[in-house]
C-alpha cells in the first residue's frame, strides 16, 4: 500500500486528504494547527515510512521550513517523491529541488475548494524526473481529473501563477467596471447578468462576482492574500524573464494594495472594497 504524507490541511488540504483516504491511500498528516492534525487521527509521526508527501501549504518559503527547517525531509526515505502542490514561486521551487535529497514534483492545482472537494481538480505537474512523477501518480490521480504535464521542475508553478493572474486581473478589471457602472446608476446585479450572457463574461464573473460579490455572500474559499502571492509570483517571474509587462505591474500593485487594507484571511472576493466601498460610502 501506498503511504502518504499530507502536510497542509487548510481550506484545500483538507478536502484532499480527505480525498486520499477515501482512494484507499494510508495517510500520515501534520498542520501547525494540531487542531486540523487530530480531526485526521493526529497520526503526525512516520513520515519516514511515505513513499509520497504532499505540501499543501501557503507558499514556498512555508513548504521550505515545513521539509528543511522542521526535519521532516531528513525523515524521509531515498524512493520518497515529494510534490508540492502549493502556489509556489518556481525559482525558490528549482532551488528547493536542488538542495533535497528525494525527488521533487510541482504539482499546483486549479479549480479551488468545490473541486478540491469532488477530487476534480486540474494539476499542472512539473519535474525533471519522469521516474518520480510515475511514483507520484496514482496519488494525483486521487485528487483531480486533468493531469497536465507541463514542464521541467518548477513549470507548474509557474503556469499557476500566470493562471492567477489572469484571473486577477478579470476580478480587478471587473471591479472598475462595477464601480463605474454604479456611478452611471446600473444596478450591480443587472450588470453582472448581461455581462454573463456577453462577451465580457469570465470565472470571474460568473462565479466570484454573480455568486460571492452580489449577493454579499464573500466565501470562496480563497484567501485575497494567497491570490496577490500568485499575482506577485508572476510579476517576478515577468520581471526575471525580462518581459514588459506593464498590466501586470498595475494588477500586481493593485491587489497589494487590497490585501494591505483588508483583514487577514479576507475572502479575495472582497478585494473590491477598500478599491471601492469606502470611496462610495464617504
Ligand atoms: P489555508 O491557509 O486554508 O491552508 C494552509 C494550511 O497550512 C493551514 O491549515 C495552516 O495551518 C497550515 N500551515 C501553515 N504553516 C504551516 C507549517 N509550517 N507546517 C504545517 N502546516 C502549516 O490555504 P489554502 O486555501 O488551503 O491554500 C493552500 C495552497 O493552495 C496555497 O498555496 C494556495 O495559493 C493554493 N491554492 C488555493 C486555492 C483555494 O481556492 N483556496 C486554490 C488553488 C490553489
Amino acid at each position: 500500500m501506498t503511504v502518504v504524507g499530507f502536510v497542509g490541511l487548510g481550506n484545500m488540504g483538507r478536502p484532499m486528504a480527505r480525498n486520499l483516504l477515501t482512494a484507499g491511500f494510508e495517510l500520515v498528516v501534520r498542520d501547525a494547527d494540531p487542531a486540523r492534525a487530530e480531526e485526521f487521527g493526529g497520526n503526525a509521526e512516520g513520515f519516514g515510512a511515505c513513499d509520497v508527501v504532499v505540501t499543501m501549504l501557503p507558499n514556498d518559503a512555508i513548504v521550505r521550513d515545513a521539509l528543511l527547517g522542521g526535519g521532516l525531509a531528513a525523515e524521509l526515505k531515498p524512493s520518497a517523491v515529494v510534490v508540492d502542490m502549493s502556489s509556489s514561486n518556481p525559482t525558490a521551487t528549482r532551488a528547493l529541488g536542488a538542495e533535497l535529497s528525494v525527488a521533487l514534483v510541482d504539482a499546483p492545482v486549479s479549480g479551488g475548494v468545490p473541486r478540491a472537494e469532488t477530487a476534480s481538480l486540474s494539476i499542472l505537474v512539473g519535474s525533471d524526473d519522469e521516474d518520480a512523477v510515475a511514483r507520484a501518480l496514482g496519488v494525483l490521480e486521487a485528487l483531480g481529473d486533468r493531469i497536465f504535464r507541463v514542464g521541467p521542475l518548477g513549470a507548474g508553478h509557474a503556469l499557476k501563477a500566470l493562471n492567477n493572474y489572469l484571473a486577477a486581473a478579470a476580478y480587478a478589471a471587473t471591479a472598475e467596471a462595477l464601480a463605474i457602472g454604479q456611478a452611471y446608476g446600473l444596478d450591480p446585479e443587472t450588470l453582472i447578468s448581461v455581462v454573463n450572457t456577453s462577451t465580457g463574461r469570465s470565472f470571474s464573473t460568473e462565479h466570484v462576482y454573480a455568486e460571492h460579490v452580489v449577493p454579499g455572500r464573500y466565501a470562496t474559499g480563497f484567501m485575497a492574500s494567497l491570490l496577490a502571492k500568485d499575482v506577485a509570483i508572476a510579476a517576478d517571474i515577468a520581471r526575471s524573464a525580462g518581459i514588459d509587462a506593464p498590466a501586470l505591474e498595475l494588477f500586481n500593485a493593485r491587489w497589494a494594495e487590497a490585501i494591505a487594507s483588508l483583514p487577514p484571511g479576507a475572502d479575495h472576493s472582497e478585494a473590491h472594497k477598500p478599491w471601492y466601498v469606502r470611496e462610495a460610502v464617504g
